[in-house]
């Protein structure tokens, strides 16, 4: 993982609040502090340089470059500008100065100059948060999550100031979007479990995607937050368009589908499917678009027959929150008004994320009584005929 990953956001608008500071000072337009700034800057690169009048060049590389560190010693001797240029590179950010004085800071090919010192903070916390997103992306287990989730802001409105969601859910699905939880395929990739077969039904890997969406041990607990949120979508429905059908394979129409709702009124029908996937990769709810348009062709071609008007539309949640905005089409088909609808959204990500959290509970329950030690009968086959030690799975009360 990046050194840039591993530091929180807070570091990293510290740095770039005192980065900002130090510019400030640079660029100030009052002379007297300017050149006091400067003057006392040539003093320390004079010292550290060993030249009596260092030129812009060498503040330049001063500014630029971290000293390097000697054997058994104490480094960096500080000051206000040896602690600027540790910011600078911190922020992977370089300072570029001409020959008149003028001094730039370069973040990520951005360049923030005298005459923008008033939006130095903007841009520098823009570019570092720009940064900071598209290391996630490259990570490989984050990545994942994050090439989807990024992109939808409008699905992510509970992240920014937890409305609606328990403490227990926002942890959860944190973790969850940076696939730290402890599943098995995680955990023996680095080395904690010697398999990585789900417990529960021993037929797949323990993925989380396999877990909150594949796992038949825990189709209850997905079944009631599906449910969830179709009893939302169906309140939230106009109940003046037409006659509704929940969950019932409508008379006289091919095959044994029961779309979740269905509203007909003496010329026009609308079919409404909920879906909820896992957002684990960049076309998730494009693929579970596809998926469920191809379900409903038929369904879909015969109620054509039979109305004048038949529309279609597929409602997707995200497992963790996330929030297709391809579902507007489908708001507009059930006459879920623009000024509620901002509501319902939020409260239909919470549903899919308290639903989640509740399978990992289950999950976390069932664990606790399978680790060894505790008469679990298939791990201690399964360490007999591996010779592997079994490590005990620390169980956290955290959720
Ligand atoms: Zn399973």
């Amino acid at each position: 993982m990046s050194p840039y990953l591993e530091r929180s956001f807070y570091g990293i608008y510290a740095d770039v609040g005192r980065v900002t500071q130090l510019f400030k000072t640079l660029t100030s337009p009052d002379q007297t502090v300017k050149e006091c700034a400067w003057e006392q800057l040539r003093d320390v690169v004079a010292k550290r340089t060993g030249t009596n009048i260092p030129t812009n060049q060498n503040i330049q590389q001063f500014l630029n470059t971290l000293p390097e560190r000697r054997e058994g010693g104490r480094g960096d001797v500080q000051s206000m500008w040896s602690t600027a240029r540790k910011f600078l590179n911190r922020l992977s950010a370089s300072t570029s100065i001409d020959e008149s004085s003028n001094i730039k800071i370069i973040l990520s090919g951005v360049e923030v100059t005298k005459q923008r010192r008033k939006q130095t903070s903007t841009i520098l916390r823009r570019q570092a948060n720009e940064r900071q997103l598209s290391l996630l992306k490259e990570a490989k287990d984050q990545g994942r999550f994050f090439h989807l989730i990024s992109d939808l802001p409008e699905g992510n409105s509970w992240l920014s100031n937890g409305s609606f969601i328990s403490f227990a859910a926002y942890r959860f699905a944190n973790k969850a979007r940076c696939n730290l939880l402890p599943v098995r395929a995680v955990q023996k990739r680095i080395g904690k479990v010697c398999v990585d077969l789900c417990p529960a039904c021993r037929r797949d890997k323990e993925t989380l995607a396999h877990v909150l969406n594949g796992c038949k041990h825990y189709s209850n607990a997905m079944t009631t937050t599906h449910n969830k949120i179709f009893e939302r979508t169906r309140k939230a429905a106009n109940q003046t368009l037409g006659t509704q059908f929940i969950d019932q394979k409508i008379p006289g129409s091919p095959g044994i589908l029961r779309p979740d709702l269905v509203i007909t009124s003496h010329n026009e029908m609308t079919i409404v499917d909920i879906t909820v996937p896992i957002e684990n990769n960049a076309d998730a709810f494009k693929e579970s678009q596809e998926t469920k348009t191809a379900k409903y062709a038929e369904l879909v071609d015969w109620a054509r027959a039979q109305y004048k008007t038949v529309n279609f539309g597929v409602l997707i949640v995200g497992s963790l929150g996330t929030w297709d905005p391809e579902n507007a089409n489908t708001l507009k088909l059930l006459g879920i008004g623009r000024r509620y609808s901002v509501l319902y959204k939020k409260l239909c990500c919470v549903d899919a994320i308290e639903g989640s959290l509740e399978i990992w509970r289950q999950v976390r329950t069932r664990l606790s009584r399978n680790v060894p030690g505790n008469n679990s009968e298939m791990w201690y086959m399964v360490a007999k005929r591996t010779g592997t030690k079994i490590q005990r799975t620390q169980i956290s009360s955290s959720f």
